[in-house]
């Protein structure tokens, strides 16, 4: 197996808070921070039309539910 691009085996979506394999979606967006995925193009279009202080709040959610990894519960923002 060759891949040429670094796809990570999983990402984490910046919007919903989803893990997901990358290489299955289509959706992703390139920023000073990097490649970031996202699991539906809804969650593409909310992270690209947000401005800078809304994507620092997915950033510091997204931190937020990673201490929270123990907790299995869906967020009910995400279904
Ligand atoms: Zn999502």
């Amino acid at each position: 197996m060759t891949e040429t691009n670094t796809v990570p085996d999983t990402a984490v979506d910046p919007v919903c808070g989803k893990t997901f394999d990358p290489r299955k979606t289509a959706f992703s967006a390139k920023d000073e921070k990097g490649t970031h995925y996202f699991c539906s193009d809804n969650c593409q279009r909310q992270y690209e039309s947000a401005g800078k202080k809304a994507k620092k709040g997915f950033w510091a959610k997204y931190t937020d539910r990673l201490k929270d990894t123990h907790c299995t519960r869906t967020p009910p923002e995400c279904r």
